[in-house]
């Protein structure tokens, strides 16, 4: 039956742009969002303005009621890695941490257990929609997505596909014709599987490589043409973009090094070939993003923006593994969407809008004219409408506009002393509007995983799995 929710919502409504963030944002002190049957929002305002034909409806009270925050990156095989020391930067983190708990992954009862986690740790933190960088093994993709049904979470994910690498990552290789083949399978089985339309589904897949250094020219040949069918079919791409440049040996320099072209984005542009020749199709479009981007020329930015492909930003993982920071100015000024990705297990931080804090705290600390104290208006759009942007689907998530599904989170504050400390006695502006703005920023800021009361996708209340 139809449900009323009664909190402080806060959301940005409409589709706006980067730069027009601030007049979208919506506080509603005494909001109500009601929810029909189906999960669909039937109304949103003010309490005291409730249409009569909802009063008699159920009403569940919250301090506050959020959009469901969008994880625009995050690696399912990396669940068990978060805090891990590899003593170095990216490649070497790749080969001491990584590869070898992401080859545990072949084992099911390990991977079953893993999807669990995995789907736990999501509903812990708020995590209604992810891009999820998948595991090798086909047996543990299936485990992740039959958690992820049961639970009622929506995903896009897709196998890591890896053709080449150190000694370190065998287990996780296969031929260059079974990886086309182990893709193709998945989306067979997986793609849209709960509804058959890429446009409602809530579990969908894409072609994932790890990054152009996981694949060859043959490989990303054969990617792009499997991509020309499956994209019709909304299928996405995912990968990793210009991460760590650490001088000589880093990952720019060994992806410029081994392909022998002018910009690391042009080998997921089908110019893969030595000097950026054209070698196959383009992965890149609207149902493509990027994670990172942290030092992206000019015309690979201008490239992003003008093909609808989006970054996820992952200021967290990019601090823990010393990659400095995607240029926050520089790169939104060139009209790309940015959303943020937790990057789990670099990132050490489940939850979205610690990833919006720490987005808030490096890019305060840019030097010089590229320093910006991002708006609460940007951190909120970034865990949540920009995400769905991201994953193409802000059609259906992202904020709480009539006609759109019901994906939301409650909050109490009480179970989070200090978030309630702050809320309730920290100093505010005497002008409404930015002491409104202050209490938003506050809350992005101060949250944690206890506080989040009730996780809703489609209007049902999503349930964890017993470990
Ligand atoms: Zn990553």
């Amino acid at each position: 039956m139809t449900h009323v929710y009664r909190a402080h919502i806060f959301h940005i409504t409409g589709s706006p742009s980067q730069a027009d963030l601030d007049a979208h944002l919506v506080s509603l002190p005494d909001g109500a969002l009601v929810v029909s049957e189906d999960g669909e929002i039937l109304w949103t305002g003010p309490f005291a303005e409730l249409p009569t034909m909802f009063c008699d409806a159920p009403v569940t009270r919250a301090d506050y009621l959020l959009p469901g925050f969008v994880d625009a990156h995050v690696h399912y095989p990396q669940s068990y890695a978060t805090a891990a020391h590899g003593g170095g930067q990216l490649l070497e983190w790749l080969d001491h941490c990584i590869f070898p708990t992401e080859a545990q992954f072949q084992d099911a009862g390990f991977a079953d257990r893993a999807a669990r986690y995995f789907t736990r740790r999501r509903i812990a933190a708020g995590t209604t929609a992810a891009m999820v960088f998948g595991s090798a093994f086909p047996v543990a993709q299936d485990a992740l997505y039959r958690e992820t049904l049961k639970a009622g979470l929506r995903i896009v994910s897709g196998r890591g596909v890896q053709t080449v690498g150190p000694p370190a990552a065998a287990a996780l290789l296969t031929s260059e014709d079974d990886a086309i083949a182990l893709v193709a399978d998945e989306i067979d089985r997986w793609h849209a599987v709960d509804t058959g339309d890429p446009r409602t589904a809530r579990v969908q897949v894409g072609i994932v490589p790890r990054f152009s250094l996981s694949v060859t020219q043959r490989t990303l040949a054969a990617l792009g043409e499997l991509y020309e069918e499956a994209q019709l079919h909304g299928v996405y791409f995912h990968s990793h973009l210009n991460e760590n440049n650490r001088k000589g040996d880093g990952e720019i320099a060994a992806v410029l090094g081994s392909y022998g072209v002018e910009a690391y984005l042009d080998t997921y542009d089908g110019r893969f070939l030595p000097g950026s020749r054209s070698g196959g199709r383009s992965l890149l479009g609207r149902r493509s993003s990027l994670a990172h981007a942290v030092h992206c020329q000019p015309r690979e930015l201008a490239r992003l923006a003008e093909t609808g492909t989006s970054i996820a930003h992952c200021p967290t993982s990019q601090l823990f593994l010393g990659s400095g920071t995607m240029p926050w100015r520089a790169t939104v000024e060139t009209g790309v969407n940015v959303a943020l990705g937790s990057d789990i297990g670099a990132g050490d931080e489940w939850l979205i809008s610690r990833v919006a804090g720490d987005a808030y705290k490096v890019h305060i600390s840019e030097l010089g004219d590229a320093g910006r104290a991002l708006s609460p208006a940007e951190l909120l759009f970034a865990a949540t409408l920009a995400g769905a942007r991201a994953l193409d689907m802000e059609h259906a998530f992202g904020n709480l506009d009539v006609g759109k599904d019901a994906d939301f989170l409650l909050i109490e504050t009480a179970r989070w002393e200090p978030l309630e400390g702050m809320l309730s006695m920290g100093i505010r502006a005497e002008d409404e509007q930015q002491a409104t703005l202050e209490e938003l920023f506050t809350l992005m800021v101060g949250l944690r995983q206890p506080a989040i009361a009730g996780v809703y996708v489609q209007g049902r209340r999503a349930v964890a799995p017993e470990l």
